[in-house]
């Protein structure tokens, strides 16, 4: 893996490929030349997955990652997590996980095996670059991607691969600039420790939000609640080993009203009903939930917790007041500490938002191997919320995105773009 400072970047500025005639007629502009790296921006398991992928298909991609490892992201999350879909089905492209991993692989595994997966495929990465402005290259062949130090690199086609889970999305609470309590977003708890024997109230009922109240009833906080708006749906993670993903898998094609109607009795047989303790079954479908980007908690402990009373599930946060947390159902608590499992936005509007790819809620208007009508060449992987499980989809994605690329190169009747054949 190349560092910020190795020229295997491959296409700065001066890269020869700048040179090139405009000489793309306007009918062929979705074709991709062939003399330009593909660049994908992000080292996650999208990214190398989407690099690995390129590769295979004859063609030559630059991974430009901005911290200074791959699987940034992992790196960074909170010490107890393990993933929640399955080892087997949580597999990059070209790479199975090792079977010592175990089913449910840990947080340092994941990040164990993105290492030795870009280290297996001999991906061309670069680190310490961030991407800041992707733009039509001048000759309308291909993209000029903006980069730290100044860089502009000129790729023939760009995979955005930056992830949804960096920018942290804490809600603009009232009162919550002058509120002085110990107030932090998700993104930063690592583990239990600083908590043994305090008051936390963790806010919002995601994976996350309910993972991070277990771990914090586990690790001997003295009281932990839970701040719901919107009761989830909560699936076993796996019953009788049957893991939920894999009905994820089944279903993911269904309609969404028939899987709304199926998950009903199944949720009615698998998870006790939480009413009495403030967790109602949710009134709007468990798909209909994942289409508009929730997807169902999976249990790792918090249903018995519930239960048990070990994690009080308290109303929504409305804001800040005099020291206190406001709920919405009037009352005010006065917790140590509030973690606001809060998740993230994906802030794509400074990379793209210029170029017309955004819908009003920032999402690409499309993703894996189809382009935005108005931008050919320009990939997106990783902005969806997949029943199915992400890793999965991911690596789906990556492998239609490179057919996709290597299609277009072919297209225009130069050749498929052999890496040999491409400079730097
Ligand atoms: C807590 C948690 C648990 C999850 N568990 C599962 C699970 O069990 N199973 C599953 O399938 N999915 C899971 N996911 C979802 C998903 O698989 C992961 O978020 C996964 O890491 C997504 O990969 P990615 O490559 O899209 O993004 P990321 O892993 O976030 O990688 C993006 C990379 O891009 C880099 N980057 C960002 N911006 C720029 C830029 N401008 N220029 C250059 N580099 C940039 C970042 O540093 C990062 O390395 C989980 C997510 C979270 C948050």
């Amino acid at each position: 893996m190349a560092d910020s400072t190795d020229s295997t970047a491959g296409a700065d500025s001066t890269d020869s490929a700048d040179s090139a005639p405009a000489a793309t007629p306007a009918a062929d502009q979705a074709a991709v030349p062939t003399d330009r790296p593909v660049y994908v921006v992000g080292g996650g398991p999208g990214g190398l997955a989407a690099a690995y992928a390129l590769r295979a298909q004859g063609l030559r991609a630059v991974v430009l990652e901005k911290s200074d490892r791959v699987g940034a992201s992992w790196r960074r999350h909170y010490d107890r997590l393990h993933l929640h879909t399955t080892r087997r089905l949580s597999a990059l492209p070209g790479l199975p996980m090792p079977r010592r991993f175990g089913r449910w692989v840990s947080r340092d595994n994941v990040v164990r095996y993105l290492e030795k997966y870009a280290e297996h495929h001999e991906l061309e990465i670069v680190t310490g670059v961030e991407v800041s402005r992707i733009e039509r290259s001048p000759d309308g062949t291909g993209w000029l991607l903006h980069a730290t130090g100044g860089r502009e690199l000129t790729g023939a086609a760009v995979v955005v691969a930056t992830g949804y889970n960096h920018t942290p999305r804490v809600p603009d609470w009232p009162g919550r600039d002058t509120y002085t309590g110990e107030l932090l977003h998700a993104g930063e708890y690592r583990n239990a420790k600083p908590y043994a024997g305090r008051d936390v109230l963790v806010v919002g009922v995601g994976n996350t939000g309910a993972e991070i109240a277990v771990d914090l009833v586990e690790g001997g906080a003295s009281r932990v609640r839970l701040s719901v708006r919107t009761a989830p749906h909560i699936v076993r993670r796996s019953t009788a080993g049957w893991a939920a993903q894999y009905t994820g898998v089944l279903v993911r094609r269904l309609p969404v009203g028939l899987v709304d109607r199926l998950a009903k009795p199944m949720a009615r047989l698998s998870v006790p009903d939480l009413s009495a303790h403030g967790l109602p079954r949710p009134d709007t479908g468990l798909y209909s939930r994942v289409t508009a980007g929730a997807i169902p908690v999976q249990d790792v402990g918090l249903i018995d917790a519930v239960r048990k009373g070990q994690v009080e599930i308290v109303a929504a946060v409305d804001g800040f007041e005099d020291g206190k947390v406001a709920l919405a159902d009037g009352s005010r608590v006065s917790p140590d500490a509030v973690v606001a499992a809060t998740g993230y936005v994906r802030a794509l509007e400074d990379l793209v938002g210029h170029l017309d790819v955004l819908d009003a809620r920032g999402k690409p208007v499309v993703h894996g191997a189809r382009c935005p009508a108005n931008a050919p060449g320009l990939f997106f992987s990783g902005y969806v919320n997949p029943i199915s499980g992400m890793l999965r989809e991911l690596s789906i994605d990556a492998v239609k995105i490179a057919k996709a690329v290597a299609g277009k190169r072919a297209g225009t009747g130069t050749g498929a773009g052999q890496v040999s054949r491409l400079p730097g």
